[in-house]
Formats: C-alpha cells, structure tokens, sequence
C-alpha cells in the first residue's frame, strides 16, 4: 500500500498542478457536463469521436484536487482509445475506486492506481469519477447535465 500512497501524492499534485488537455476543443465536438454538488466539482467534456474511436478529449472545470487529476488523467489515458477500451477502462477504474476491484484489474489500470487509495473515503469516490461520468454521458450523447447526486 506504500507504492500506492506515493503514486497517489506524486500523480495526483502533479496533475492537479498542470491538468493535462485542459482547454476547450472547436466545434462540432460534443460537449457533455457534469456536477458534483456534494464537493462544488463542475467540468465540461469536449469529445471528438471519429469511427469508434476517441480521437480528442479535453476538459475544462473546477474543484478539488482529486477530481481535476481525475479529469485530466483519463483525459490522457483515453485519447486515441477506442469505444469498447474506454467502456472496459471506465468499469474497471468505477470498480477499483469503490473499492471492488481485483489485483488483476488493479495492476492494468497504470498510473490510474493511484486513485485505489480514494475508495477508504467514500465522499471522494465522486470526486474521483465525475469526469468518468460525463465523459460516459457524452459518449452516448445524452444532452441531459450529469450530477453525481
Ligand atoms: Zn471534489
């Protein structure tokens, strides 16, 4: 658990510091939002699927530490993708920060481990997976606000 709470501290000020694809990206991308009442997180998604991949994303908001590395990590790690990857790769971070993931899930998830450690604080788990959210709302392009509550 030690190299877990070392990665958390390192990837997550680092992230939070300098949020990677953090801007806005131009038409005709689609815009998704999402809202975390419970902590004050808000951001927008900017996607731009082509075929079933992931060619861009990019987000703007703000928060807590926890959701802006969040934001930006999957961000990183989705770029590029296809849609059945990030289906896999947003169950797999879902069961992982709740707390239900396994060894094997764990280990293929990168430098997204470092949120395992967000699942002994339930409050942050929201924190952890509002851009999960509104980037999966986007994908199936509902037009509705996400909101965690
Ligand atoms: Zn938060």
């Amino acid at each position: 658990m030690d190299e877990l709470r070392e990665l958390y501290q390192e990837v997550i000020l680092d992230h939070n510091k300098k949020p990677r694809n953090f801007h806005a990206l131009p038409e005709p991308a689609r815009k998704s939002e999402g809202y975390n009442p419970l902590c004050g997180d808000r951001l927008t998604i900017y996607l731009h699927v082509k075929g079933d991949v992931i060619a861009d994303v990019a987000f703007q908001g703000s928060g807590c530490a926890i959701f802006k590395a969040s934001a930006s990590m999957m961000t990183s790690a989705l770029k590029g993708k296809t849609l059945m990857d990030a289906q896999v790769l947003f169950e797999r971070f879902h069961r992982v920060v709740s707390g239900q993931g396994t060894a094997e899930e764990l280990e293929t998830l990168g430098s997204l481990r470092a949120f395992a450690g967000v699942s002994e604080f339930p409050a942050r788990v929201k924190c952890a997976t509002l851009a999960w959210h509104t980037l999966k709302a986007g994908l199936e392009n509902k037009q509705t606000a996400i909101s965690t509550e």
